[in-house]
């Protein structure tokens, strides 16, 4: 490695995964000298993720065949009850795709505008001298120290890099959603462009997912602080009568699991020479735990800002501010209000989601919680008492 990298750079990156692909991706093209280093041997890899994304073009990324798996046309929402209620278009479209392709083409694409990678590089410790960091690394078991004036963790829900350049970032095991997916084969599927959603018992404060993949299906929950492990939950939802049998032939191909930082972003984000994106800033949607977008998304406002940063020669907090200000401008309300409404559903027993559901229109075209709320309290005003902080 000492031969292939340069012992200094403009802007190093930890972490390759979707938000930090898209910050060095704009930190090369807007010219900063940008080093992506990841822990893992095999970008994209291991996977920890239902691999559910929206549409690409807004970061001008062609869905290409050798990642998508499945188109999405939208949801299916089972309640307890089995009553299912449609979602179709709007933000509910996108794709499946293998994400360990889907990882790759995004670096990919980034070494293609300049970004040097380095892989089973795994980052150890930071040192700063008030001007540059000190990004120390293993690889192989050597040490190196690589010099940046800007580090942008992207190191994902583990996340300790923020931590060492003094970021308050360690999520607390109540604000972890714990989570155990199968990637299934012969799964019989309400429909092959539909994403389904069970909830209910059968995953207490989460919820099961059923996703299609081309030829096979992403079957995982997600659960918070419950006695019992995901893994249970989800074996037991294999059986559970609401299938009607439909996965009583599917078999598993590959097995999944990891942590999902739901608890609400993170405040601070920016240091003087530092910044924070993606799952390592709680940039990721409470409610359902998605964050590829938001990764992408602010991963590509934190990689824009560093690039004009290094052009400005001034990597002060006082300019890196502008990458927290452009993200928080533009989720930071959503993310809170989701939070709350969480709390609120998390609340709620089976028969009262049976309620909500029985309120509720069979078709929608976007999820908005307000009008939901405000339609079930009117038809079940029992809901009210829930409700009565959101409408
Ligand atoms: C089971 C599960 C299902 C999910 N399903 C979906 C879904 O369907 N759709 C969706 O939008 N989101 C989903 N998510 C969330 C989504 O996976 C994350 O929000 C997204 O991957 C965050 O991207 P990121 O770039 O911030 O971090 P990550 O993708 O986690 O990437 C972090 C990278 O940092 C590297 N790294 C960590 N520490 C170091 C270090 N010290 N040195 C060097 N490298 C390091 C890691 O190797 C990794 O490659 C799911 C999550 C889970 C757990």
């Amino acid at each position: 490695m000492r031969e292939l990298l340069d012992s200094e750079y403009d802007v190093i990156v930890i972490g390759a995964g979707p938000g930090g692909s898209m910050a060095s991706y704009h930190s090369s093209i807007n010219g900063a000298k940008t080093l992506l280093i990841d822990k893992s041997q095999e970008i994209g890899t291991p996977v920890r993720c239902a691999e559910a994304v929206p549409y690409l073009d807004e970061f001008g990324i062609n869905p290409d065949p050798s990642f998508v798996r499945s188109k999405i046309d939208g949801g299916i929402l089972v309640a307890p009850n089995g009553k299912k209620i449609i979602v179709k278009g709007g933000k509910t479209q996108g794709y499946v795709v293998e994400r360990k392709i889907f990882d790759k083409h995004l670096a990919v694409r980034s070494a293609n505008v300049g970004t040097k990678i380095a892989i089973k590089s795994r980052v150890v410790g930071l040192d700063y001298d008030g001007e540059k960091y000190t990004v120390i690394v293993n690889h192989l078991g050597q040490i190196y120290a690589i010099k940046a004036k800007i580090v942008i963790a992207a190191d994902g829900v583990e996340s300790s890099i923020a931590e060492m350049a003094g970021i308050k970032c360690k999520k607390k095991v109540t604000e972890i959603c714990s989570c155990a997916e199968y990637e299934m084969t012969n799964v019989k599927l309400l429909d092959k462009n539909m994403m389904e959603f069970y909830f209910g018992d059968i995953c207490p404060k989460g919820y099961v997912w059923i996703f299609p993949k081309g030829e096979t299906a992403n079957v995982g929950l997600g659960i918070i602080d419950s006695k019992k492990k995901a893994i249970d939950y989800l074996n037991e939802f294999l059986e559970h009568p609401l299938l009607e049998g439909r996965l009583d032939n599917a078999t598993p191909i590959e097995f999944k699991c990891g942590g999902a930082p739901v608890g609400g972003p993170i405040e601070k984000t920016v240091a003087d020479n530092f910044m924070v994106v993606g799952d390592a800033a709680g940039q990721i949607s409470p409610i359902s735990g998605g964050g590829i977008y938001l990764s992408l998304s602010c991963g590509s406002i934190a990689g824009k800002v560093a690039g004009e940063a290094i052009k400005s020669n001034n990597c002060s907090e006082d300019y890196l501010v502008e990458y927290e200000n452009r993200w928080k401008e533009k989720y930071y309300k959503l993310l809170m209000d989701e939070l709350k409404y969480k709390k609120v559903l998390q609340k709620f027993s089976e028969k009262e989601l049976n309620a909500l559901a029985d309120a509720m229109d069979e078709r929608l075209e976007e999820i908005d919680v307000a009008k939901i709320a405000f339609r079930a309290v009117k038809r079940a005003p029992s809901l009210l008492k829930y409700f009565k902080d959101i409408i």
